[in-house]
């Protein structure tokens, strides 16, 4: 089954959405490799019609590329999602990777060359390693700054090793907890990452566990006080025009098909957001 409204062919497309079903180095509860599967049924929820931004799916040109092939190590696995990634973004389409676990992302962002990676998370990723494995999941910001680009901005952040925090004050990571967005309001954190990164471009990576576990317990690592859906959706819609790629990560059907619904419904608007920039 394809994304809804995923209907363009791969030739015609702007928007290329593919699934990445990997689990393999989810540290707590694993499972998001079915997450793929669950996001594009859920998506058929929804109506083509985004009644805030005026934009209508079927009006754009989307493709669904399936699934690349999960490899049993995560090597294998990131150079799949790298290959397919290249293929898209040489071809000017936009990626959107529904994952999987967050180690996937490096492979994706960096084949994007933006000029700023930003992680909606609960988790700081900022290990250097995890069980000896440089590539886990835990580890997946740390690596976006060694190897991507040091212009990494993290929102929603609450929870991390002392090391992890200090990592953040030593090399000035820009970091939003959780916190500061229920205290100071989504737009005035919006309002100071706009002074960072301007018209620059964005690779956007949406760990689920993000948004608080009321609203999306169907995840391997839930952290309580979390971030609302709907200050993700404001985000999602003030970033997404300058977005090169964008992707939604661990998440967990078999928990909560809710959770899949959600970032089915996240993608959605990531989608139609994107296009409304472009037509103004
Ligand atoms: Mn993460
Ligand atoms: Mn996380």
């Amino acid at each position: 089954m394809l994304f809804a409204d995923a209907d363009s062919a791969y030739n015609d497309a702007d928007y290329v959405i593919f699934g990445a079903p990997f689990d393999g180095t989810s540290s707590f509860r694993s499972g998001s490799a079915s997450a793929p599967q669950a996001i594009r049924n859920e998506s058929y929820n929804f109506e083509t019609y985004n009644p805030n931004l005026d934009v209508d799916l079927t009006e754009l040109k989307i493709h669904d590329a399936g699934d690349i092939e999960a490899g049993e190590k995560i090597s294998t696995t990131l150079s799949r999602v790298a290959s397919a990634t290249r293929n898209y973004v040489t071809r000017n389409k936009t990626p959107i990777m529904l994952g999987g676990e967050h180690s996937l992302t490096i492979a994706a962002a960096r084949e994007c060359t933006p000029e700023w990676i930003i992680i909606l998370d609960a988790h700081l990723d900022l290990r250097d390693e995890y069980e000896g494995e440089k590539h886990s999941h835990a580890c997946t910001t740390r690596r976006l700054y060694e190897e991507v680009t040091k212009n990494i901005i993290e929102i929603g952040i609450r929870s991390g090793t002392r090391e992890e925090y200090t990592f953040v004050k030593r090399n000035k990571i820009h970091c939003y907890n959780a916190d500061q967005i229920f205290k100071n309001g989504i737009k005035s954190v919006l309002n100071k990452i706009k002074e960072h990164i301007g018209d620059e471009t964005i690779y956007l990576s949406l760990d689920i566990d993000a948004i608080d576990p009321c609203y999306a317990p169907g995840v391997g690592t839930p952290e309580p006080f979390g971030m609302t859906p709907r200050d993700t959706r404001e985000i999602i819609w003030t970033l997404a025009p300058t977005c090169v790629g964008f992707d939604v990560v661990e998440i967990v059907p078999d928990l909560d098909i809710n959770t899949a619904s959600l970032g089915a419904k996240l993608t959605r608007e990531f989608i139609a957001a994107k296009r409304k920039h472009q037509q103004t």
